[in-house]
């Protein structure tokens, strides 16, 4: 098929396709296939919906089982034995074995719904509205969570005012030795600070668009203490960084953390199927029926698919073996890939990895690597101010020699970048 339907008829306002320009067709584990043929390894995974990598086989006979028996499709958010076997299996798998009590709110199936959500729970049960997001933060294009997004670029064509929002810098976020969670507590205790009292503090523990930029346990640690002395609400958004991508099912685990408020997307329902829902303490339980309504807070499939995603893991060891993976890709990165140039800066936890090209003079350079990567058939994607970072988002299932495939793509194309520039200027010499 060629292209041009999309290129005449769809919106400007396509963004992935410009990156990738073939009509995709088929997928299958860690690849996609064009409609030419062309295999391409997927390390962008619908950013971050497909953990459990493309048409995972046994979550797809879960839900062939379920369409083939005329099971019910759309229940609003009626009762029904999907949901209920979901939140069951999500209840006995994960939370009663983390000894973590929560109440489920499913939500409109986007991400961004779900962050509208946990932020009228926040400031209806605080009685405040301002909130503490942090630069580099991505939560959503919709207005509340534009409000908390920080890209200039997102924030510019809202039309409206985007207020209630405190930005502070994340950890490492600015320069040496400035220190936001002290600022963030001198804002709290200075009756001058002129900044209103927050109802939550929401964050990504690893910034995914925003450039993989990672939160150590220890930081966590520090801001859930300020959160709990003032009274404060802790909001993690897992959506991208959730279920299952950080080694851990939650990214806040590895703190030993319990957030007030988690938002769980993407990945949630295992197949790429929409889903989006909060995970409460059930005393912020404040709702009256229907106050944030939706028709499609309960797709059923994604029900299904959700709770086949709990059994796959749990059935072959996924998470041992992300963690595995994780050392795996950590040491290539850091030993081999970096060792080409200084300048060349890793980041990254779980199967969530940032190779960091912003000290380069070239501008480009993540980008040219990007898609000189693509012509080698692998999708990736550049994050970060100016897109200046490339990022690894593999199958969580993702086989041994795929994965070295796509490593040695990226190694080979940066290679080829930073040698062909240090040649030039040999030349010039
Ligand atoms: N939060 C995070 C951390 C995300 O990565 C995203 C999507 N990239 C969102 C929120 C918004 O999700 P959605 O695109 O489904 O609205």
């Amino acid at each position: 098929m060629s292209t041009q339907v999309f290129e005449t008829m769809e919106s400007n306002v396509r963004s992935y396709s410009r990156s990738f320009p073939v009509v995709f067709n088929k997928a299958k584990g860690s690849y996609l296939y064009a409609d030419n043929g062309n295999a391409y390894i997927d390390f962008l995974m619908g950013a971050g919906a497909l953990n459990y990598g493309h048409n995972n086989e046994y979550i797809k006979q879960q839900l062939l089982a379920y369409m083939a028996d005329d099971s019910i499709m759309q229940g609003l958010d009626m009762f029904t034995i999907a949901k209920g076997d979901f939140i069951s299996s999500f209840n006995d798998l994960l939370l009663k074995p983390k000894g973590l009590q929560y109440k489920f709110q499913f939500c409109g199936p986007t991400g961004t719904n779900a962050i509208e959500a946990a932020l009228k729970l926040a400031r209806n049960y605080t009685k405040r509205s301002n909130v503490i997001a942090f630069m580099g933060a991505y939560h959503g294009l919709s207005q509340g969570s534009l409000a908390l997004t920080s890209n200039q670029y997102h924030r510019q064509v809202a039309g409206v005012g985007l207020h209630n929002v405190t930005f502070l810098p994340f950890e490492n976020g600015g320069p040496a030795g400035l220190d936001s969670l002290s600022y963030f507590e001198m804002m709290l205790e200075d009756t001058h600070s002129g900044i209103e009292k927050p109802a939550a503090v929401i964050l990504e523990s690893v910034q995914a668009e925003g450039g993989v930029n990672v939160a150590s346990a220890e930081w966590l640690r520090s801001l859930k203490q300020i959160c709990e002395k003032h009274g404060i609400l802790f909001i993690s958004d897992d959506i991208q960084i959730g279920c299952g991508r950080s080694g851990d099912f939650f990214s806040f685990e590895q703190a030993g953390i319990v957030p007030d408020i988690v938002v769980l997307s993407k990945s949630l329902s295992g197949y790429g199927l929409p889903m989006a829902m909060l995970l409460i303490k059930p005393e912020l339980d404040i709702w009256q029926p229907g106050e944030h309504n939706g028709t499609f807070r309960g797709y059923q499939l994604a029900f299904i698919g959700g709770k086949a995603a709990l059994e796959f893991r749990r059935d072959t060891g996924l998470e041992a073996a992300v963690k595995q993976k994780a050392i795996y890709i950590e040491r290539f990165l850091k030993e081999e890939l970096a060792a080409a140039d200084e300048r060349i800066v890793i980041r990254g936890r779980g199967l969530m990895w940032g190779i960091d090209l912003s000290s380069f003079e070239d501008p480009l350079l993540a980008k040219k690597v990007a898609q000189q990567s693509f012509e080698d058939k692998l999708i990736v994607e550049c994050v970060g101010r100016h897109d200046k970072v490339i990022k690894l988002l593999p199958a969580l299932t993702i086989e041994e020699t795929t994965l070295n495939q796509a490593l040695d793509i990226l190694q080979r194309n940066i290679n080829a970048n930073i040698r062909s520039r240090a040649s030039r200027k040999a030349a010039l010499a």
